[in-house]
C-alpha cells in the first residue's frame, strides 16, 4: 500500500510536472521559490557548505524576518518520497543538501494553521553550456530577460 506522504508527493510532482519554465534567480544567486500566490512572499534557495539555505523575501526581494512561517520539504523520487528535516533560522530555514537528481517538494505557511503555498524544483546539478551555472540556477532566463530591457 502506498504511503500518504507517496500519495502527496505523486499529487505534487504529477500535475506539475510539465510546468517548466525559466528559472528565477535571486538577489543571492538563488533559485526563487514562489511561496505566495500574489508575488509577495518568495524563497531563495542558496547552497552554502552542503546545506540548503532558504531565505525569505518580500515582493520587492527584500528579506523577511522569519517568525510564525513554517516550512515542510519533502524529497526523492515519487517511488520513495522522503522528508527532509527543516531547521529555522533567523533569515529563513536550512535543509541537509539532497541527492543530485532529487525532486524538492516545499510547503510553505505564513503561519502553522495557514493555507500551505507549494513550490518545487529539481536538483539538477548537469552544468548548462550556455550561462555556464547548474540547470537548477540556469541563468539564462533571467538573461534572456535583462537583454530584452536593454534592447528597450
Ligand atoms: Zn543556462
Amino acid at each position: 500500500m502506498k504511503s500518504k506522504l507517496t500519495l502527496l508527493f505523486l499529487a505534487l510532482t504529477t500535475s506539475f510536472a510539465l510546468a517548466h519554465g525559466g528559472v528565477e534567480i535571486g538577489p543571492n544567486g538563488g533559485r526563487i521559490l514562489e511561496f505566495s500566490k500574489n508575488e509577495t512572499m518568495h524563497g531563495e534557495v542558496t547552497l552554502k557548505e552542503g546545506k540548503f539555505q532558504i531565505a525569505l523575501l518580500d515582493k520587492d526581494m527584500k528579506a523577511v524576518p522569519v517568525a510564525a512561517q513554517t516550512l515542510n520539504v519533502t524529497s526523492g523520487t515519487a517511488a520513495k518520497p522522503e522528508k527532509v528535516a527543516v531547521e529555522k533560522t533567523a533569515t529563513g530555514f536550512t535543509i541537509p543538501a539532497v541527492k543530485e537528481g532529487s525532486l524538492l517538494v516545499f510547503q510553505f505557511r505564513e503561519t502553522e494553521k495557514g493555507k500551505p503555498v507549494t513550490a518545487r524544483f529539481t536538483y539538477d546539478t548537469a552544468n548548462c553550456d550556455k550561462c555556464d551555472s547548474p540547470e537548477w540556477i540556469c541563468k539564462c532566463e533571467m538573461n534572456k530577460a535583462a537583454a530584452k530591457k536593454e534592447k528597450k
